[in-house]
């Protein structure tokens, strides 16, 4: 579908919408962001009044600036969606402004750039500790006003406190209503189904709970290293750069109760609710239901790949985990007893997300020469591509009663012809249009580190180093161990 052709299901802002980015020249916005307002305006769903202002530091005009992006942002749309006439178009949209977020002055630039009476959206891919300066120098240029969003990045603090600051800061000058903190795993069309699945239906809804589900594993698997976000990694780990934010959103969007409605605020009070019945970590149980790792040397992608001490930049003694597993308790009647697994690490044997759902078994084995093992389970795969299929028992053909595992694909590819769009031009367009139920809530983030934070300090109290991996490998084997305790195994 080309721009013209779509133009006509626009969204019918009644203002002109100036989107500006800070970090406009940065990864994110080359790798994520333009691409993503490209697909977006291919596809009709920008207002025909944007105007997308990019801001850095770098002394350059704005034809320097679409060289860049050209160079850099261009090579991440898909081959398939890309349109030359189009591209010049989306073009049309981008200029640059330059900005040293520390100048005050600069940012009487951005407010000549910026058009009287538009909706302003200001996209804040930059660090965080630029975040409070950013608000400050806004508001005081008159730019926040009852119209304004601005959309926050991750990392969103490094413990409470941090998170606190953050939103503290932020909200002098933004009511929550107009702050949209991504995580884009909330994005992806999988997890948004996975709503639609739950309350949508209502064949799921009576067994969606304790005793009938056993238990539910959720993976984050990523293959890369730490690449060249050494720096910033080591002082952050998995728990904090994954687990606190995209593996517990996740978990509530499996353990939420149903919402009265899709408000925001409705869908965000039970997410929240999730989040603060999860149990809290004694060092006990830190000791015993949590496992960190630390990628070795090893191979990944048919490569030999150094380990994480031999990364450039990381400290040769670094305790820093690059691995996580947990096994985590919702105190709820819905998930009394029921064990969620979480892991996530760097350098792993692929590349996988998904979320398993195990149901019980049934209460005694009918049929001769059952296969053993768990009998159904709902899987929700994420990456690298989205999927919903639900294994259960059927006979295999022929005499006798033999039993076999297989899949009920729900091939929502096929059951829609619809393109799928990423996740962050899907969340692009939420803030566009003002919605933000796919956005955490301040007091959601808050819920999240309160848990968090615990076992983080737990770690730093118990002193145990990371067990170490081989990269290429599913991480170290006490996570294996962890679920077999139970009974249960991880799901590949
Ligand atoms: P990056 O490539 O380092 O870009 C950061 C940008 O911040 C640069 O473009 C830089 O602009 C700008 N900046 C730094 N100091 C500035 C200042 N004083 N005034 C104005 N601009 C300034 O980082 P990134 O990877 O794009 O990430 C941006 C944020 O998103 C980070 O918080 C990161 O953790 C988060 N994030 C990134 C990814 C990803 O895939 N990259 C994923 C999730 C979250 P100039 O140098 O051009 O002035």
């Amino acid at each position: 579908m080309t721009h013209a052709s779509a133009s006509a299901s626009a969204p019918d802002n009644a203002l002109p919408l100036d989107m500006t980015i800070f970090g406009g020249m940065g990864d994110l916005a080359m790798r994520k962001l333009l691409p993503a307002l490209y697909m977006a305006y291919l596809h009709g769903n920008l207002p025909g009044s944007t105007r997308i202002l990019s801001t850095g530091r770098q002394h350059i005009d704005r034809e320097a600036y679409l060289a860049h992006v050209e160079q850099h942002s261009r090579g991440f749309i898909a081959k398939g969606n890309f349109n030359d006439k189009t591209w010049d178009g989306f073009l049309q949209l981008l200029h640059y402004v330059e900005l040293d977020v520390q100048n005050a002055p600069d940012f009487s630039s951005l407010a000549a750039a910026s058009r009287q009476g538009a909706e302003r959206v200001f996209y804040l891919s930059t660090a965080p500790s630029l975040f409070t300066t950013i608000c400050d120098k806004l508001a005081a240029s008159n730019l926040v006003d009852a119209n304004a969003r601005v959309v926050l990045e991750k990392p969103l603090g490094t413990d409470l406190a941090s998170a606190i600051e953050i939103n503290e800061a932020v909200g002098k000058h933004f009511a929550e209503s107009q702050i949209y903190r991504i995580d884009h795993y909330l994005g992806k069309e999988t997890v948004q189904n996975l709503m639609v699945l739950r309350f949508g239906n209502s064949i799921l809804e009576p067994i969606w709970r304790a005793p009938n589900i056993s238990s539910v594993q959720i993976t984050v698997a990523e293959e890369v290293g730490v690449g060249s976000r050494a720096g910033f990694y080591d002082g952050t780990g998995a728990m904090r750069d994954m687990v606190q934010n995209h593996l517990l959103q996740l978990l509530c969007i499996v353990a939420m109760e149903p919402p009265t409605s899709l408000s925001p605020d409705a869908v965000r009070d039970e997410k929240l609710k999730v989040l603060r019945s999860l149990r809290r970590f004694s060092l006990a149980d830190i000791a015993r239901d949590t496992v960190r790792g630390q990628y070795g040397h090893g191979v990944s992608g048919n490569q030999e790949v150094a380990g994480y001490l031999e990364e450039k930049n990381v400290p040769p003694d670094t305790r820093t985990e690059t691995f996580v597993a947990l096994r985590a308790h919702i105190d709820t009647w819905r998930w009394s007893k029921v064990p969620f697994y979480l892991r996530t690490g760097k350098r792993m044997a692929r590349r996988s997300s998904k979320i398993v759902v195990e149901f019980a078994n049934p209460p005694f084995p009918l049929f001769p020469g059952a296969p053993g093992g768990v009998a159904n389970r709902l899987v929700i795969e994420l990456q690298p591509e989205e999927a919903i299929k639900l294994q259960i028992m059927a006979k295999q053909p022929g005499s006798g009663m033999q039993m076999q595992q297989v899949a009920l694909n729900l091939d929502l590819q096929s059951a829609f012809q619809q393109r799928r769009a990423e996740a962050y031009e899907r969340l692009l367009i939420d803030v566009v249009r003002g919605r933000l139920t796919h956005f955490m809530r301040r007091d959601e983030l808050e819920a999240a580190w309160e848990w968090a934070d615990p076992i983080i300090d737990g770690w730093a109290t118990l002193g145990e180093k990371p067990h170490p991996y081989a990269a290429g490998s599913w991480g170290p084997s006490e996570s294996f161990a962890l679920l077999a305790r139970d009974g249960f195994s991880w799901v590949e």
